[in-house]
């Protein structure tokens, strides 16, 4: 599995003193050493998944704003939400695993939301299917938060499997318990679960019901906010843990690939995308 990024992303889109900063690709490029430079989503191919108001609204902005609570933005954000957008695209397409923010999975058809302005995996899994004809998607969100955005997005369509992990209650209050549908599955994880509640998560529901949709490719949302360390949620995942759900993707369809979406420790960040990689890489 190949590492797809854009070094871009290590300056567009500046928000200094908030978690998802420039810093996390920074330390994710200078730790992986060596990529595959994406270019930019088209406009229409984030038109397959967000309303023209939406795209026309981060496009629109030209100083320093904030889209909501958690959510900031400015010039070159629309720019970088490209870039993040075609990186998923090209993971997808190739089987990689794109280091890319801002991340997406909480970034609705018709508004951006907690730090996520277009949806990336989202939009990856729509190229997939549009661009390549493949049929079935099916998309594993292990991010610590709920991917309440691609759930959305997905919510009527079964060709697009969405399955989530994550702590519950939590931010963004969405995928509790019961919530869902034959195509859309969510496991609410309470606050201190670790390696083996995820793993067990992993055996009794995630893998049986990845295998049973049968998917020509499998996108998982890969956040590294449920590690123990991690200053923005209270789960207990090691890196080994991420290694460990990373080898269990393996063999459940015939192409994997990968997107990042949160993890806010600038310590263990690198560590944990090294430790997910080797799981991927079997
Ligand atoms: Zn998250």
């Amino acid at each position: 599995m190949q590492v797809i990024s854009n070094e871009a992303l290590a300056r567009l889109h500046p928000t200094v003193h908030h978690p998802e900063s420039t810093r996390r690709l920074e330390v994710l490029l200078e730790a992986v050493g060596e990529w595959t430079e994406a270019g930019p989503a088209t406009v229409e191919q984030i038109e397959r998944c967000h309303s023209p108001e939406h795209i026309a609204r981060i496009r629109a902005i030209e100083g320093d704003t904030w889209l909501d609570g958690d959510t900031p933005a400015s010039a070159t954000s629309f720019e970088a939400a490209l870039l993040a957008a075609g990186g998923a695209i090209e993971a997808a397409r190739t089987g990689g695993f794109a280091l890319v923010r801002p991340p997406g999975h909480h970034a609705t058809p018709v508004r951006p939301m907690g730090f996520c302005l277009f949806n990336n995996v989202a939009v990856a899994a729509r190229a997939a299917q549009v661009e390549e004809g493949l049929e079935r998607i099916a998309i594993v969100d292990w991010d610590v938060h709920h991917g309440n955005g691609t759930q959305d997005i997905f919510w009527d369509d079964p060709t697009v499997l969405f399955v989530s992990l994550h702590e519950w209650p939590f931010y963004p209050g969405t995928g509790r318990p019961g919530e869902g549908n034959d195509t859309t599955v969510n496991i609410p994880l309470p606050a201190g679960s670790g390696n083996e509640e995820y793993v067990l998560a992993f055996e009794e529901i995630v893998e049986p019901a990845v295998r049973g949709f049968e998917p020509d490719l499998l996108i998982v949302s890969a956040g590294f906010d449920a590690h123990a360390d991690d200053p923005l949620a209270s789960m207990e995942v090691s890196g080994l843990g991420f290694r460990d759900l990373a080898r269990r993707c393996l063999g459940l369809a015939p192409r994997i690939a990968a997107v990042l979406e949160g993890g806010y420790n600038l310590e263990t960040l690198p560590r944990l995308v090294h430790a997910t990689l080797d799981g991927f890489r079997g």
